[in-house]
């Protein structure tokens, strides 16, 4: 049996140290904006290379806050890739705005950044750009776009943690970058979590609060705030992860370049453009033989997954409001992508198991 991902292999590694830690913190008690949460966003903001570093709830949340914080809302325009989690669209929907979705790269699956520039309108105020399967979107186009045209740039970086442009980290870039750290992101928790960084000073500010229901001074509520705080015990978790995940994210692009050679003539293995570095948050593959060897991998209790298998525009909840919208490149890569099972734990004898299979099938 290869899972997706191995969290269990991933937990006994570090059990001494978290176990440690969650203990400690029970014994503190100060589950609230405790001592870890303070200490994780130290952390992750010195890791990222970030000035400030809020944490919160889930990722969903951190764009929905990042997105209330820029000053976004009705009647604003926010341009995104169809090809992405729902959660990317939902903040946008949130806050009273409308999502503009675009098509992708057929190679990347990021966003297409002339379909992006074309997209802008007089009502545009923002651009989400989501490093899709923990490939940089190219920064540097997006941001001489938000310049030219007095936009924000919102990151979603829900799959890039640790993900850089020339040693500059994705969420960095933008005016906030959006963090996940649901279990199985490249630095996941052991429940929900998430996070916002950004080098703007009044907007962390206001990230502060809105967190925490509109309050600075405890029964003191200047703006109707949420109830979004990243868990006492889950910052211990994070803590201890954060230091390995450099270590990761290197063991990710092992197995990642590992199946690519062995891949070859098989199926489409996923393109690297060299802009930034690729962290394989999924390992995507395209293929026109996908419900043959998804069907033999299962067979072989091996997992396998499709990421994205419906693009936003095609939604139930969408599919009426986008019906003349036509992004055939994400209609297309969504026929015919297929996930394989990665994770830094995952062996190369595993990926040989796996690409047998997928021989086997074809
Ligand atoms: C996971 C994910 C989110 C949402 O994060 P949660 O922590 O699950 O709320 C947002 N955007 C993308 C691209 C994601 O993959």
């Amino acid at each position: 049996m290869i899972p997706m991902v191995d969290l269990k292999r991933q937990y006994h590694k570090l059990k001494d140290e978290i176990d440690q830690g969650i203990l400690t913190a029970l014994e503190n008690t100060q589950f609230i904006l405790g001592p870890n949460v303070q200490e994780f966003e130290k952390e992750a903001a010195s890791n990222l290379g970030a000035k400030h570093a809020i944490s919160c709830a889930s990722g969903t949340d951190a764009l929905h806050l990042a997105l209330l914080a820029a000053g976004v809302g009705p009647g604003d325009e926010v341009i995104t890739t169809t090809f992405t989690f729902i959660a990317t669209a939902e903040a946008i929907c949130y806050i009273g705005a409308t999502p503009v979705f675009v098509d992708i790269d057929e190679k990347t699956f990021n966003m297409d950044l002339d379909a992006t520039e074309a997209a802008i309108t007089n009502k545009t105020k923002a651009i989400i750009p989501v490093h899709i399967f923990g490939q940089p979107v190219d920064m540097s186009r997006i941001m001489q776009l938000a310049d030219k045209h007095n936009l924000l740039v919102v990151e979603d970086c829900a799959q890039s943690y640790g993900a850089d442009i020339k040693s500059k980290m994705t969420s960095t870039f933008g005016i906030t970058g959006c963090h996940s750290f649901f279990p199985s992101k490249n630095l996941g928790c052991f429940g929900d979590g998430g996070m916002i960084t950004t080098e703007d000073e009044k907007v962390a500010e206001r990230l502060r609060i809105l967190r925490n229901h509109g309050s600075f001074e405890r029964y003191h509520h200047n703006i109707i705030g949420y109830n979004s705080r990243l868990d006492e015990l889950q910052a211990v978790i994070l803590r201890v992860k954060l230091r390995h995940i450099k270590e990761f994210n290197h063991e990710r692009r092992r197995a990642a370049h590992y199946y690519s050679e062995q891949l070859a003539g098989l199926v489409t293995p996923p393109h690297e453009d060299g802009i930034g570095t690729h962290i394989y948050h999924q390992y995507v593959t395209l293929t026109d033989k996908r419900d043959v060897i998804m069907k033999k991998l299962s067979e072989n209790e091996i997992a396998c997954a499709i990421y994205y298998p419906i693009p936003l525009h095609k939604q139930p909840v969408f599919a009426e409001q986008y019906k003349s919208v036509s992004l055939p490149v994400s209609e297309q890569v969504a026929e015919q992508c297929m996930a394989l099972p990665i994770h830094p734990e995952l062996t190369n004898q595993q990926i040989d198991q796996i690409v047998a299979t997928i021989k086997s099938a074809i």
